[in-house]
């Protein structure tokens, strides 16, 4: 049916009036967006885009099922921990079907920085001590606590009160694996070791995404769990942004490195975009936990988040869908490999299943920074949405609902590779 088209500069104008100042847009002409269905959303024109970028949107924008389960239970009851109800067990029960028997215990928040902060207090409660190591470039939520644990969004010589900040764990053009991955180990242990008086742990994501869809050495999470757990502490994995299936041959990116974390932090693709988050953790850490304040959240783990969490695991087995991410994946990294074969610009294509990243270097007369911003923004003029990350924005993210097919793959190669076209004749 007719809607009225609003301009950008009236959008513009709005949100200037009446939100805060520190919101970005996406893209050179931001979308005016009204609806969206699995992988596809429409703007207000009436123009359909492929969304390879999404990833909350786990098994799709407004899938029936999830939108069911939402629209079923807010009919019928909402209300809080507090009291008995099924679907905060189904659910618990559920979702820890997905992880190893020792991570037992849950507790549901409302976004992936409540779950990150409630983590942080968890390991200090643990451990008696206050400082985090996380790594450089990495991203953990937006709270006072999880800012302090987030490089990524930090000035230059900021300091960080309660984080010990390790090296950005991404090799050099200019070194070889076994001398850098050498240096950046025994970069690590040292901070360790100085610093274990003042510990409690240690968080980091599988692979990094706001480091720019890097995935951590192999080896180097095995090391450093080793290193952390020999004078008590705890290790947490990020999954906010990598967990679910989405990368295809594990649910978990802590799989990927054969570790077994102490706490897990969970968010973003957990409600398809109903905000919930979640800490999955340890007996042992559950009851150091209990020692302190009572901890109460008014909205986590009410019967509507629950029964949309639940909604969402259904679907990602019933529809196959880490699977579907593994397929789709390989795929898309073979199309894109064979592309950077044609294109020197592209660094490398890496990740996993449906989270991946294509690095960009100078092109012939743009540097890494403008090449990529000019990528993006010619696919979102072809209507694909796409992101980017990472040192520089060079990294183009490709992180798409897991329904994402083949010939959805394809068509994101081909607008790909019809824009490096005209890259070339510039
Ligand atoms: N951890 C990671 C790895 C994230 O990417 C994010 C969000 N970008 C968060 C935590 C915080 O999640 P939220 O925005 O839901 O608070």
């Amino acid at each position: 049916h007719a809607q009225k088209v609003i301009s950008a500069g009236e959008y513009q104008e709005r949100r200037s009036r009446v939100l805060g100042k520190s919101l970005s847009l996406s893209y050179q002409q931001p979308i005016g967006m009204r609806r969206a269905a699995m992988q596809y959303m429409f703007d207000a024109a009436g123009n359909t885009f492929l969304d390879a970028y999404n990833n909350i949107m786990l098994v799709g924008h407004c899938h029936p099922h999830v939108t069911e389960a939402a629209a079923r239970t807010s009919r019928r009851l909402n209300t809080n921990t507090r009291y008995y109800y099924d679907e905060i067990l189904d659910y618990a029960e559920h979702l820890l079907s997905w992880f190893p028997d020792h991570l037992s215990q849950v507790y549901f928040v409302n976004s992936g920085s409540a779950a990150t902060d409630l983590a942080i207090r968890m390991s200090r409660a643990h451990t008696g001590k206050n400082k985090m190591l996380c790594l450089d470039r990495g991203y953990h939520g937006n709270t006072q606590s999880g800012i302090e644990i987030s490089p990524y969004k930090h000035h230059k010589d900021q300091e960080y009160p309660n984080a010990v900040v390790g090296p950005f764990p991404k090799k050099p053009a200019n070194r070889d694996w076994d001398s850098w991955y050498g240096d950046l180990l025994e970069n690590y242990r040292n901070l360790i070791q100085r610093n274990q008086n003042d510990l409690s742990g240690l968080i980091a994501e599988p692979i990094m995404g706001c480091g720019g869809q890097l995935p951590l050495p192999e080896g180097l999470l095995k090391a450093l769990y080793t290193e952390i757990r020999n004078f008590g502490g705890v290790c947490i994995s990020d999954e906010v942004q990598v967990g679910f299936g989405r990368l295809g041959q594990w649910k978990w990116g802590f799989e990927m490195h054969q570790v077994l974390p102490d706490m897990v932090v969970l968010g973003k693709p957990m409600g398809n975009g109903h905000p919930i988050g979640a800490v999955v953790t340890t007996r042992e850490i559950s009851e150091s936990f209990a020692q302190g304040p009572e901890f109460f959240s008014s909205f986590g783990g009410n019967p509507v988040s629950c029964a949309i969490g639940k909604a969402v695991l259904e679907v990602v087995e019933a529809e196959g869908l880490q699977q579907q991410a593994a397929n789709v994946g390989a795929y898309l990294i073979h199309e894109f490999e064979g592309l950077a074969a044609n294109y020197s610009w592209i660094k490398e294509v890496r990740g996993s299943g449906l989270f991946l990243g294509i690095e960009c270097l100078a092109g012939p007369k743009q540097n890494a920074t403008e090449l990529a911003a000019y990528l993006c923004n010619e696919l979102r003029n072809a209507h694909i949405l796409t992101g980017l990350d990472g040192p520089g924005n060079t990294v183009l993210k490709i992180k798409p609902p897991l329904v994402f097919n083949r010939a959805n793959a394809d068509q994101l190669v081909e607008e790909t590779n019809n824009v490096m076209r005209k890259i070339n004749q510039f």
